[in-house]
């Protein structure tokens, strides 16, 4: 089932998200749903913040060849464990500011640890557009957004365009 996306700015998306303990059902169909509510949208990673819950959770599929067999990740609890020095420059955007770019500098390469789908341990090097994405989503569990990245002017300069936004939204 698709869920709404939250849009910026939302409290939800400023919290903190809390560790998930157990691997209930309910918490397996919000990764599903959040796996359909992706490749809807069309986006390369959500977290469970952007549709208002407050858990650390992630899903994200980076695969860009039509030809490729889609590799849809979920993670709970992911974790950074590691990064290299070296980084790389992405125009990022966000499922929650939607229409938004913007250059952010992240490191290159990240090793990353979470539990699956399934609640098995699981460690992998990220690197390119992988890395990029699992550290934006990971942000997010932080509530932190691409946006809080860049300078104050060009942040309030988005985040207005996003009020308004959502202004017009409430009217239709
Ligand atoms: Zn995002």
């Amino acid at each position: 089932m698709k869920r709404p996306i939250l849009i910026h700015p939302d409290p939800r998306l400023k919290k903190v998200c809390t560790p998930v303990s157990d691997l209930s059902d309910d918490l397996r169909q919000l990764a599903d749903d959040m796996l359909e509510t992706m490749y809807d949208a069309p986006g390369i990673g959500l977290a469970a913040p952007q549709v208002g819950v407050t858990r650390r959770l992630i899903v994200l599929d980076c695969v860009k060849d039509e030809g490729e067999a889609p590799r849809p990740l979920v993670m709970f609890n992911p974790d950074v464990v590691a990064s290299s020095d070296e980084t790389n420059t992405y125009e990022e955007g966000c499922l929650s500011i939607p229409d938004q770019y913007a250059e952010v500098t992240r490191p290159k390469l990240v090793d990353v640890r979470w539990i699956d789908r399934n609640g098995n341990e699981q460690n992998e090097t990220f690197d390119g557009l992988w890395a990029t994405c699992v550290q934006h989503e990971i942000d997010h569990l932080n509530g932190k957004l691409f946006i809080d990245y860049l300078g104050a002017m060009r942040r309030q300069m988005i985040t207005r365009r996003m009020q308004k936004l959502k202004r017009e939204q409430a009217r239709a």
